[in-house]
C-alpha cells in the first residue's frame, strides 16, 4: 500500500491550521473591536488581550515544529492515540507500530511474548537485528510502500513469520499526521512444516524406490554380460529380481493405500462390520508366513459378532500390517497372540481393542513414538530384509484416524511388543 503524498491533511497540514488560526484572531478581533466602541473596553487593554489570544493561537504551530522534528508522535490526540493503541492491541497477530525513525510507540502482547526484547520508545531496530527486517524498515520508510522479510525465532521451537512493515498515517493533535510503520507478524511455521514434510516425503518415497530398481538393472546388466550363459546365476539372480520388483510393488501400494484412506480421512465409515471374521480371514491368510518364521499364532476371539463402523478393506489391511509386523518382527518370541476385548478408554467412553502381542525383541521406548511416522524404522536394514516399507505402521494410524479410533504401543525391551487397535462400540440402537 502506497501513501498517498498529494493527500494535504497528510503531508500539507500548515494551510488547514492556518485557517483555523486566522478564524480564532479574526473572531477574537471583532468581539474586541466591539468591546472597545461601546466603551467597556479600553484600546490599550483590547489590543494586549488581541495580542494574548493570537500568541495562543499561533503557539500551537510552534508546538507542532518542534514535536514533528524530534519525530515524536507521543503527543498525538489522546483519544486518537488511545484507539491507535487499542487497534495494536486487538491485533490477533503480533502487531508492533513505529514511528517514522522505527522507535516503537505501540506494541501488543503477542509481539511482547515473540519478541521480548522489544520495547516502547526504543528502536526496533535494535531488537529484531537481523540485517533483512533492519533494510525492509528502511526501504519502507523511505518509499512509504508495503516491505516483507521473514522473521526466524528458534526458541523455544523453530518458528518462521512472515513479517509486513505497512506505513501508516496516523493522525496527530494538531491536524495532519505522522507517518507511522505498523509491522505484523504472520505465523508461516505450519506451512513450512508441511512443505518440508512433503520435501521429505517425496525424497523417501524416490530413494526407497530407487533401491531396487538399481538392484534390477544391475542385475539385468549382468545377466545379459558375464552371466549371460551362466544357468545357475541366472537362475539365482532372477529369484532376487523377482523379490526387488515385488518389493517396489508393495511400496506403490502402500503409497496408494496411504494417499487413499488420507484423502478420506474426513469421512468416517459408516457400514456396520463384524470384527471376527475380519480378523480370523486376516490370521488365516498369515499362516504360511507364520509356519516359516515357526511362530504359534493363538487367536483369543469371543463366538459372538463384535460390530463397529468400518471399512471392510481398510480393516483388512490394518490387521494384516499388525499381525505381519509381530511375525517378522517378534518371530524369535516363538509366539503371537491376537485377541479382542470390550474396554473404555480414558474419557469413559466404550471401545473395541483388537491387541496383537509377541514376545520378540521388544521396541526401545524411544522409538514408540516416532513408529507411525512415514518411513520410521527402528533398523532399516532389518526392515528391508523383511519386506518392508516404514509405511505399515503410518497406514494404521491413518486408517484408525478415519475410524475415530487410535493406537496404543507398549513394549518392554526383550519381552515384546503390543499394538492394541481401539475403536469407538457403536451405539446399541446404530448396532440394531
Ligand atoms: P515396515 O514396513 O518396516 O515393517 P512399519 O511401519 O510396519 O514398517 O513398522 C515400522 C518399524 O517399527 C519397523 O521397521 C520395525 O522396526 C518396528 N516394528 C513394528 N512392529 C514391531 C514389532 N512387533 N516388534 C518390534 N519392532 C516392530
Amino acid at each position: 500500500m502506497a501513501i498517498d503524498e498529494s493527500s494535504p491533511s497528510f503531508f500539507s497540514p500548515w494551510p488547514d491550521r492556518l485557517r483555523h488560526s486566522a478564524i480564532i484572531l479574526l473572531a477574537a478581533g471583532l468581539a474586541l473591536a466591539v468591546l472597545v466602541v461601546f466603551g467597556d473596553l479600553a484600546v490599550v487593554r483590547a489590543a494586549a488581550a488581541f495580542i494574548c489570544i493570537g500568541a495562543a493561537a499561533l503557539v500551537p504551530w510552534r508546538l507542532h515544529d518542534v514535536v514533528t522534528s524530534r519525530d515524536d508522535v507521543r503527543a498525538v490526540n489522546p483519544v486518537e492515540a488511545a484507539a491507535v493503541a487499542a487497534v495494536v492491541a486487538g491485533m490477533p497477530d503480533p502487531a508492533v507500530l513505529l514511528d517514522r525513525a522505527g522507535r516503537v510507540l505501540h506494541l501488543n502482547a503477542a509481539a511482547a511474548q515473540l519478541a521480548p526484547a522489544l520495547r516502547k520508545n526504543e528502536l526496533a531496530q535494535f531488537a529484531l537485528r537481523s540485517p533483512e527486517i533492519i533494510t525492509a524498515l528502511r526501504e519502507a520508510i523511505a518509499t512509504a510502500e508495503v516491505r516483507r522479510a521473514t522473521y526466524l525465532d528458534h526458541v523455544p521451537v523453530d518458528r518462521w513469520m512472515e513479517l509486513t512493515i505497512t506505513p501508516v498515517p496516523v493522525p496527530t493533535l494538531f491536524g495532519g499526521a505522522d507517518k507511522c510503520m505498523l509491522m505484523t507478524f504472520h505465523d508461516q511455521t505450519p506451512l513450512r512444516r508441511v512443505e518440508e514434510m512433503r520435501a521429505d516425503f517425496v525424497a523417501n518415497a524416490s530413494h526407497e524406490l530407487r533401491t531396487p530398481l538399481a538392484a534390477l538393472s544391475g542385475f539385468i546388466d549382468t545377466l545379459q554380460g558375464p552371466a549371460r550363459d551362466d544357468a545357475k546365476a541366472r537362475e539365482r539372480f532372477l529369484g532376487i529380481m523377482h523379490n526387488q520388483a515385488t518389493r517396489m510393488a508393495r511400496l506403490i501400494d502402500d503409497l496408494l493405500s496411504l494417499s487413499r484412506v488420507e484423502l478420506s480421512s474426513h469421512v468416517r465409515p459408516d457400514a456396520l462390520v463384524d470384527l471376527v471374521p475380519i480378523i480370523r480371514q486376516v490370521a488365516d491368510g498369515l499362516e504360511p508366513l507364520a509356519g516359516e518364521r515357526q511362530v504359534a499364532v493363538e487367536i483369543d476371539l469371543p463366538d459372538t459378532p463384535v460390530t463397529i463402523a468400518g471399512d471392510r478393506e481398510e480393516l483388512l489391511r490394518l490387521f494384516e500390517n499388525l499381525i505381519e509386523n509381530a511375525l517378522k518382527y517378534g518371530a524369535s518370541g516363538g509366539k503371537v497372540i491376537v485377541s479382542l476385548s470390550q474396554a473404555v478408554s480414558g474419557e469413559g467412553a466404550p471401545e473395541v481393542r483388537v491387541m496383537v502381542r509377541d514376545f520378540g525383541p521388544g521396541i526401545a521406548p524411544e522409538h514408540l513414538p516416532r513408529l507411525t511416522e512415514r518411513f520410521y524404522r527402528v533398523d532399516v536394514g532389518d526392515s528391508r530384509a523383511q519386506g518392508g516399507t516404514g509405511l505399515g505402521l503410518s497406514l494404521v494410524k491413518h486408517i484408525l484416524n478415519r475410524h475415530r479410533g487410535r493406537l496404543l504401543i507398549e513394549s518392554v525391551p526383550k519381552q515384546g511388543a503390543t499394538f492394541i487397535a481401539a475403536f469407538p462400540q457403536v451405539k446399541p440402537p446404530e448396532a440394531s
